[in-house]
């Protein structure tokens, strides 16, 4: 059984082992990036990737709030197009 997270590049991982995915520390907050080539422009240039997650100033609660609610429109999503073969 894997587990759903979010990168800081903005992809959403689902069904796997955060241990397999390249993460790093950046102000004392572990970020998950979803290759080993996002990492390495992540360390050159963090402030690229981080400009994203700044300038919303979200809290984890909420991020995940929101995490849950695309997963939820995904799995909807999923089972209508199931429904219309
Ligand atoms: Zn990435």
């Amino acid at each position: 059984m894997g587990k759903t997270f979010a990168t800081l590049c903005g992809r959403i991982i689902r069904d796997a082992s955060p241990e397999e995915y390249p993460s790093t520390e950046h102000r004392k907050k572990k970020i998950m990036l979803c290759s080993q080539s996002c990492l390495d422009s992540f360390l050159e240039e963090p402030t690229i990737l981080c400009k994203v997650h700044l300038k919303s100033e979200k809290t984890a609660q909420q991020i995940q709030q929101e995490l849950a609610s695309v997963l939820d429109s995904w799995r909807k999503f999923y089972d209508s197009s199931k429904k219309s073969d």
